[in-house]
């Protein structure tokens, strides 16, 4: 498992504004950024793709077993999206459909699928300069992670940001789509049985809801560099 080789990691609910911090710190900080949402929603567009029950877990574990899955943030600033490729086909775009929306949440609860995605995870942060970005990030899958941090917004602010990014990447968007998606996936990422999402232990709570992007960037690059001034200290 990671230590605390220089890795960051956010949790939070949907629309909490965490992809847009995550990949403004990776550049930054010249960090490997690590979507691991888009990795949930891979599996689920797998899952649809070939007409499998999303709680059917011994299929869909199967099926993501023989596949490859690839991240590409290299490019990935605060507009786009990381580039995702399944089964050497980019789906950057699919894994965003409203379809994947609605079952991702479904999919995400599976055990089988959590172990399989959270060994990739791990392996992928192994050489540290990580900042990874999901629900048990802090909590599951590097909690000895050099800072932890709980990002979160009210609901009617993540309901406007999440509208926003649709608009800027020309996806259409409704406000009463938008809110019953994020209170779904909000309700079952919060009460599932394995990793559900919470607040990791010595997590940082940040509250975005009244703070400019800038600001959360700087709160987050000054308690990583509190944080790494220790350890070069001790
Ligand atoms: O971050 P994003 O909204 O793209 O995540 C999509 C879904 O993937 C979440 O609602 C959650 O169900 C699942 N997920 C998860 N664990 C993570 C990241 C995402 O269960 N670490």
């Amino acid at each position: 498992m990671s230590d605390k080789k220089n890795i960051i990691t956010i949790d939070g609910p949907a629309g909490s504004g965490k992809s847009t911090i995550a990949k403004i710190l990776a550049r930054e900080l010249r960090f490997n950024y690590i979507d691991t949402g888009a990795m949930y929603r891979a599996i689920t567009l797998l899952a649809i793709r070939n007409g499998v029950d999303p709680e059917d877990e011994e299929t869909i574990v199967g099926l993501a077993k023989k596949s490859v899955i690839k991240l590409d943030s290299s490019s990935a600033d605060e507009n786009s999206y990381t580039s995702i490729n399944l089964n050497n086909e980019n789906v950057t775009m699919d894994i965003r459909s409203a379809e994947v929306g609605a079952a991702v949440s479904i999919v995400s609860k599976l055990s089988g699928v959590r172990k399989h995605l959270v060994e990739i995870q791990r392996s992928l942060t192994s050489n540290g300069n990580a900042i990874l970005e999901g629900r048990d990030t802090g909590s599951v899958v590097c909690p000895n992670a050099i800072l932890k941090i709980y990002l979160t917004a009210s609901l009617k602010e993540r309901i406007k940001r999440r509208k926003l990014q649709l608009k800027g990447k020309g996806q259409a968007s409704d406000d009463a789509a938008i809110k019953r998606e994020i209170q779904n996936r909000d309700r079952i990422d919060s009460t599932r049985k394995d990793s559900p999402l919470i607040i990791p232990e010595n997590g940082v709570i940040i509250d975005t809801s009244k703070m400019a992007i800038k600001e959360v960037v700087e709160k987050i690059k000054n308690l990583y560099n509190e944080r790494t001034d220790f350890k070069n200290k001790a």
